[in-house]
């Protein structure tokens, strides 16, 4: 048997991040950047004003007070947009918006709440210093800087220097196109009328999900039956389509394991026991579109099991395809609010719930179904506890390492 840090090499094993592909802003948040961009303008790309008011020589203005001010004529108008045509000379104001360049000859702004007067005159009551209330081109970045570097996060803030900068379009790694197939003559989908012995597939849909949350893209969700013709046939159009190909069943000891029956004789997968629980039997490899080779996972049929699959070996995959690092899943240590026991000689992924301690340690109480058909247990869960394979009896208070489902924690109090 493997351990579960040996599968996951396995899997992670000769995964890259996917090629970079130029793509437009709006398609770009939380991925990862895949080339270095300098900026095309200087920011702010010309002297502009930072406020509404008039545009000045700021020496004319020596002696403005409140109860003494001092009358120019005002001899043009600018609003953001507009280009100057005349010159501030001495004497001369031009009244300016938030934004608009300022014209030659001007070297300060006096914010319109200093002054009285309109469009012809204008009174100013207050001094100005040089400078004041312009901001400067390239005070902020010179043209030719560095605005995005391989590796980096395009936050939303990232992605707005980048427009501010002049690039609409930046080099990705795109979100790995990823197809999820079920397998079982019992399944049916949700909504649909159910026969003796059949069962929703509820496995396809949540594995779409873990992927679209994982950041790739699920170009493929699908069911199908236990025939391996039709298995075979499917399995070899959806590779042609993903960069990752996802089934669930058909991987243990029963008789109907099709994706075990149609896989084990390819040569690029392998069928393994992985020292775990749940999730025990899993094939791992590539199908092969001509000379590419697809990423391939044979995740357990079992609801908890390929949930737990997800996490622990698909989700660091899709992050390595998407750029992202650290790609492993991270942890947080949690203290068990009840006792728990596990088998010897395996890791246990145990389902539990986080919930704020009056300590101010984070807990989690493990949820009461801990067999792997229970969907609503997992659905209550928002942690998996990694439980060593040495211990075969933890008790309350015992402090134990737990992968957040979500990546994010939902405590309750
Ligand atoms: P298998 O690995 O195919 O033997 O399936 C193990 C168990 O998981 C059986 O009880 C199946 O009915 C159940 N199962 C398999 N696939 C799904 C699915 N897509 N949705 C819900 N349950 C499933
Ligand atoms: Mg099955």
């Amino acid at each position: 048997m493997r351990t579960v840090l040996e599968h996951l090499a396995a899997a992670m094993a000769g995964r890259t991040p996917l090629p970079g592909v130029r793509t437009p802003l709006d398609e770009v948040v939380g991925l990862i950047a895949a080339e270095r961009l300098v900026s095309l303008v200087d920011l702010p790309g010309f002297d502009n004003s930072a406020m509404d008011g008039y545009a000045v020589q700021a020496a004319d203005l020596a002696g403005a007070r409140r109860k003494r001010g001092v009358r120019l004529p005002v001899i043009a108008h600018l609003a953001a947009g507009d280009a100057p045509t005349q010159e501030v000379r001495p004497g001369t104001a031009i009244q300016i918006m938030t934004g608009a360049p300022v014209p030659p000859g001007a070297d300060a702004v006096v914010p319109v709440e200093d002054t009285y007067g309109g469009a012809q005159m204008v009174t100013v009551t207050a001094a100005v210093p040089a400078g004041r209330h312009v901001r400067r081109r390239g005070e902020d970045l010179a043209a030719g800087s560095v605005v995005v570097s391989p590796g980096d996060v395009l936050t939303p803030r990232r992605i707005g220097l980048l427009a501010a900068a002049g690039h609409g379009e930046v080099m990705v790694h795109p979100r790995p196109r990823v197809a999820v197939l079920s397998t079982g003559a019992e399944l049916v989908p949700p909504g649909d009328d159910l026969a003796p012995g059949q069962i929703y597939d509820s496995n396809s849909h949540l594995l779409a999900a873990a992927v679209t949350a994982a950041g790739g893209r699920t170009a493929y969700r699908g069911r199908i039956g236990d025939d391996p013709a039709t298995v075979r046939a499917e399995l070899t159009r959806l590779a042609a389509q993903v960069d990752l190909v996802i089934t669930t069943g058909g991987v243990s000891m029963g008789v109907h394991d099709v994706v075990k029956d149609v896989l084990r004789e390819s040569g690029t997968v392998e069928f393994v026991q992985v020292a775990m629980q749940p999730g025990k039997p899993q094939g791992l490899g590539v199908l092969m579109d001509g000379d590419r080779q697809v990423p391939f996972f044979g995740l357990p049929g079992n609801p908890v099991s390929a949930a737990v699959s997800f996490v622990v070996f698909v989700r660091p995959v899709v992050r390595r395809m998407l750029g992202l690092e650290p790609a492993d899943t991270t942890t947080v240590t949690v203290e068990l609010t009840a006792g728990l026991r596990s088998p010897a000689g395996k890791v246990q992924f145990a389902r539990a719930q986080s919930r704020m301690l009056p300590s101010g340690r984070l807990g989690a109480q493990p949820v009461a179904g801990q067999g792997s058909h229970f969907v609503a247990d997992l659905a209550a869960a928002d942690l998996l506890l990694v439980v060593p394979p040495d211990a075969t009896e933890l008790s309350a208070g015992s402090l134990v390492e737990a992968v957040l489902l979500d990546g994010e924690l939902a405590v309750t109090q």
